[in-house]
């Protein structure tokens, strides 16, 4: 008899081996790139500017042509297709939107295939998804920047496009602003279940925004996970420090263990050898030295170089040998520039490097 099997569904975008170039006396922008994006997910690339985020985006829309590689669009080859017949919205960071015509028309602008009251059905279902029904005569000039944003989001879905990039579409709005359009926007693209691709230089809007993410450095991705993968077990220094301050400390390990000059750690994994350790500044804390030396006759002593209160917490710098930590604590912690202080490791180092 015939056993029911459920497949597994295939990825919205699949990205295999990209490299371009722009001039043959630079190294590609972008080289042996590849990456997917499962059905409704939302996927980040981060990193500094220049790394070739935007061209990895504009290769996937079609704006530019790959040297090498190819682009699946839920399981078909789109790699020599134009951009318009890849079905594949796009928002850009100043949104792009024309001035002269009403929102109403800018979002009508994509659905010239559909007729009259079709068309128009279209528009104010979209309207209504992202809250502006109310504003379709105005024009863009007469909207506030984050109502802008909703009326480029607007265009882009319009036309059911499976899977939506956007190219740092948050960057021009003020901080308030952008954390409540940034939540509304992921809202929004998660209810109608389509795939998206962000890209940005800021690290806290790709952990909080994406389901995964890719970090890029010089045209590479160096790691892809989680936001809660790439944050706690970062695979090289650039990804441990792109993610949020940290200390990079070398260690001779042993197994599960590894002797620093902060005395000796507990790993997250194992390993042997020399290796360099990420610990994050709420992985160390601070207490008043001892009046006299711990067991085995010594303690890890610093002095207070810098505080550093923000509310909800207080960052210090310690100077440690010939060391610099950052170590985060709780607002009330008492310690000041110039106090001796004891550095305490609570938390597992990463292993972020090996060898010497
Ligand atoms: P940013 O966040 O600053 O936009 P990015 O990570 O998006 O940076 P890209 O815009 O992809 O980076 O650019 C990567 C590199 O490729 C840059 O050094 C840029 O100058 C170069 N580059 C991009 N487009 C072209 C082009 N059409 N011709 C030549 N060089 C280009």
């Amino acid at each position: 008899p015939p056993t029911a099997r459920i497949e597994p569904e295939p990825p919205i975008l699949r990205v295999e081996g990209l490299s371009k170039r722009f001039h043959p006396d630079f190294p590609p922008v972008v080289q042996n790139v590849s990456f997917t994006v499962e059905q409704g997910e939302v996927f980040a690339l981060l990193g500094p500017s220049g790394c070739g985020k935007t061209t990895t985006l504009r290769l996937v829309a079609g704006f530019e042509q790959a040297d090498q590689g190819q682009i699946w669009l839920d399981g078909q080859d789109i790699t020599p297709k134009p951009p318009e017949e890849r079905g594949i919205g796009f928002v850009f960071q100043d949104y792009a939107l024309f001035p002269h015509l009403s929102v109403f028309q800018n979002v009508a602008f994509g659905l010239r295939h559909l007729r009259g009251k079709e068309r128009e059905a279209r528009v104010m279902e979209v309207l209504g998804l992202v809250g502006l029904t109310v504003f379709k005569d105005r024009k863009p000039g007469e909207l506030s920047g984050g109502q802008q944003q909703r009326v480029a989001l607007a265009r882009a879905i319009a036309p059911g496009p499976k899977l939506i990039l956007l190219d740092e579409p948050f960057s021009s709005l003020d901080a308030a602003l952008r954390q409540s359009t940034r939540d509304e926007v992921r809202a929004l693209l998660k209810q109608a279940g389509i795939g998206a691709i962000l890209v940005t230089h800021d690290q806290e809007e790709a952990l909080s925004f994406a389901d995964r993410l890719a970090v890029m450095r010089s045209g590479q991705l160096e790691q892809t996970g989680t936001p809660e993968e790439v944050y706690h077990h970062p695979r090289t220094p650039f990804v441990a420090q792109f993610l949020g301050r940290t200390n990079l400390i070398p260690g001779e390990a042993r197994g599960q263990e590894a002797e620093t000059p902060l005395g000796r750690i507990m790993l997250v994994e194992e390993a042997q050898g020399a290796v360099l350790l990420s610990l994050r500044p709420e992985g160390l804390s601070l207490a008043a030295p001892l009046g006299h030396l711990g067991i085995d006759g010594k303690q890890i002593e610093g002095t207070v170089l810098a505080r550093e209160f923000k509310g909800h917490d207080v960052t210090y710098r310690i100077q440690l040998g010939s060391r610099e930590l950052i170590v985060q604590e709780s607002p009330e912690s008492p310690f000041y520039p110039g106090d001796k202080v004891r550095v305490l490791v609570r938390a597992r180092a990463v292993v972020v490097g090996r060898g010497r």
